[in-house]
């Protein structure tokens, strides 16, 4: 969700608690011992065969040990449901989703975060490895660096784009938060994948170490230097001269385009949330689009549901996700690995505060201007939240029987260690104060069982300031922090929240937004699919070409739990 006018909220105490924001400074990288082991093996000539096997095998029992952890996990009600699949195995990344092969110490995350996530709900298909792997070779041969890459700049400097390239692209330009970026991103790799293009990013400074590079031997950035022939790449708002409509309305391209002219080289598509170029979504533009070298994608939503309505891309989307609930959480594993700066302040923090719990709950609260409410309404709605769907841990506090709270020094008094770490983000930290003194006594939960329970803040930023590049590093750390949950709540219409869940694999209760500033009767929704909402689909397109399956899209396409229209995937 966008906040360009900066997020309100009803009661700022700004506190300087060492607990809240622990101090967090670089460290050596932790090395697992199994995978140091692993890596010298293929340094020592004649014990090589000897030490493979043996990396073979630890590899096993680690993919072992995380299948049981995931099948005891999803029991849960976040993911109850939802089968559980293989995450890892040697030279088998996530199930086959990521690629062998890379520099393990380049980019710790993409080797270590699935010992972190609690849920595995779905795996990637044979067919959507093999396009990706596909896709990986194509990247290869077009990014940044290649002759072929080298061939489309001069084609993008000539002004026109010529048929037959062997390399196109869809460039990603930033726009808005880091979870509006993240679900751009997603979307725009997924639209890369279906129409064969290369998928470049134009990352600013203050994104531009958040993430590691997700293809093997080659780049995803696109160098943005004074000899790039597009000046002033990043448009300043959503009116831009070269967006594809207004190119099209000027008869620059489409079918009453001058032929003489030719295509232009590049047009940009303004798919933000004002969704400019809403003719994107038809299939006779994506047949002009194909025909453009270069497309600029300037876009804040995470558009994937809208693509399956387009009937040239809905069996490919089919055959690439089976499971419609799957396409985020899968693309976002696959495509986001935190650079090793961010990953170890995740580690750091996960290891020292949530790891030593049994269960971590993570609870996202995004306040906006437009829909704030008192502080005490908000607090009720969380609570109310959460005891309907079973969420936090009750107090004996919570029903009219009071029972005075005995002290609980560890474990739940049968020998078995029963403990509960809160895990809550947000820019503000009323509400970790307020969670934080109600299960500051040790207490007695709900129907007898003694729990522990702790509840952590990691940073209260105040306000959201996306062009500084260390406020955007402890959004993804928090990100992260919250993928780790056995269970989420996060803020309707907050994309922060959706790649949170998505990434987690999780379908969170979503608190529901307090739209003109009116407490919600309900205070949320369980999630019925994970994946994010798309806050702005295009609405009264009259496109002329063959329509999509309507019965399937009335089947896959739905309207979005928080949010009325918007629409988002599910099965
Ligand atoms: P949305 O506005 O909730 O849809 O999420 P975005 O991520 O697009 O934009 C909100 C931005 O505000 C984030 O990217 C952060 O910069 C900041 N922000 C919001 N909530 C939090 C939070 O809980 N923790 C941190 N560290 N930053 C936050």
């Amino acid at each position: 969700m966008t906040t360009s006018g900066g997020a309100a909220r009803m009661v700022p105490k700004p506190v300087d608690d060492p607990e809240v924001a622990p101090a967090v400074e670089a460290e050596p990288w932790p090395w697992p011992v199994r995978e140091k082991v692993c890596h010298q093996a293929f340094l020592t000539g004649s014990l090589m065969t000897l030490l493979l096997l043996a990396c073979f095998v630890l590899g096993r029992e680690s993919a072992s040990s995380a299948i049981d952890l995931a099948k005891l996990t999803a029991m849960n009600n976040g993911t109850a449901g939802l089968t559980t699949n293989t995450p890892h195995s040697r030279g088998e990344l996530l199930g086959g989703l990521l690629p062998a092969g890379m520099d393990q110490w380049a980019c710790q995350s993409r080797y270590e975060s699935w010992q972190y996530y609690k849920h595995f709900p779905y795996a990637a298909s044979p067919y959507l490895q093999g396009k990706l792997r596909a896709y990986e070779a194509r990247h290869r041969w077009c990014a940044p660096g290649t002759p072929l890459y080298a061939k489309s700049v001069e084609q993008l400097r000539s002004g026109r784009s010529a048929e037959g390239m062997e390399c196109t692209y869809v460039v990603w330009l930033p726009f808005d938060g880091l979870g509006n970026r993240i679900l751009s991103m997603l979307s725009g790799f997924l639209y890369a994948l279906l129409t064969d293009r290369v998928f470049l990013a134009a990352l600013p400074p203050d994104s531009a170490d958040l993430f590691c590079e997700p293809f093997p031997g080659t780049t995803w950035r696109l160098p943005v230097d004074h000899d790039f022939p597009i000046k002033d790449l990043v448009p300043r708002g959503q009116h831009i001269d070269k967006s594809y409509t207004r190119l099209l309305d000027a008869k620059v391209v489409g079918p009453d385009a001058n032929a003489t002219a030719g295509v232009p080289a590049y047009v940009y598509l303004s798919m933000g949330w004002q969704l400019k170029d809403s003719l994107f979504f038809c299939g006779e533009h994506q047949l002009v689009l194909a025909k453009v070298n270069w497309l600029l994608l300037y876009s804040d939503l995470y558009f994937a549901p809208s693509l399956y309505e387009v009937a040239e891309f809905q069996d490919e989307l089919g055959r690439l996700f089976p499971e419609k609930e799957s396409v985020h959480h899968l693309l976002s594993r696959y495509l986001l690995h935190p650079a090793n700066p961010v990953w170890s302040l995740v580690i750091k923090y996960y290891r020292s505060y949530l790891a030593p719990a049994t269960r971590r709950i993570g609870v996202q609260i995004r306040m906006y201007g437009h829909s704030s409410i008192p502080a005490d309404d908000m607090y009720n709605q969380i609570l109310n939240c959460s005891s309907q769907e079973h969420i936090l841990p009750e107090t004996t506090n919570d029903d009219d029987k009071a029972v005075t709270p005995t002290a609980v020094t560890g474990g739940d008094g049968n020998g078995s260690n029963n403990s509960t770490a809160i895990f809550i983000a947000s820019l503000y930290s009323d509400y970790y104060k307020r969670l934080g003194s109600r299960y500051s006594t040790p207490h007695v939960a709900k129907g007898g069982g003694a729990t522990r329970v702790s509840v952590f803040q990691r940073t209260h930023e105040e306000r959201q300031a996306t062009e500084n590049l260390a406020h955007n590093q402890k959004a993804l750390v928090e990100i992260y922090l919250l993928s780790f949950s056995e269970e989420l709540v996060t803020s309707g219409l907050s994309t922060f929240g959706y790649v949170s869940s998505g990434l987690a694999g999780i379908r969170p209760a979503i608190l529901l937004t307090a739209f003109n500033h009116k407490v919600p009767e309900t205070p949320c929704r369980r999630a019925v699919s994970m994946e994010p909402c798309n806050l702005t689909p295009p609405r009264g397109l009259k496109c002329r070409d063959k329509p999509a399956n309507e019965e399937d899209l009335a089947r896959h396409i739905k309207v979005c739990e928080d949010f009325k229209d918007g629409v988002k995937f599910f099965d």
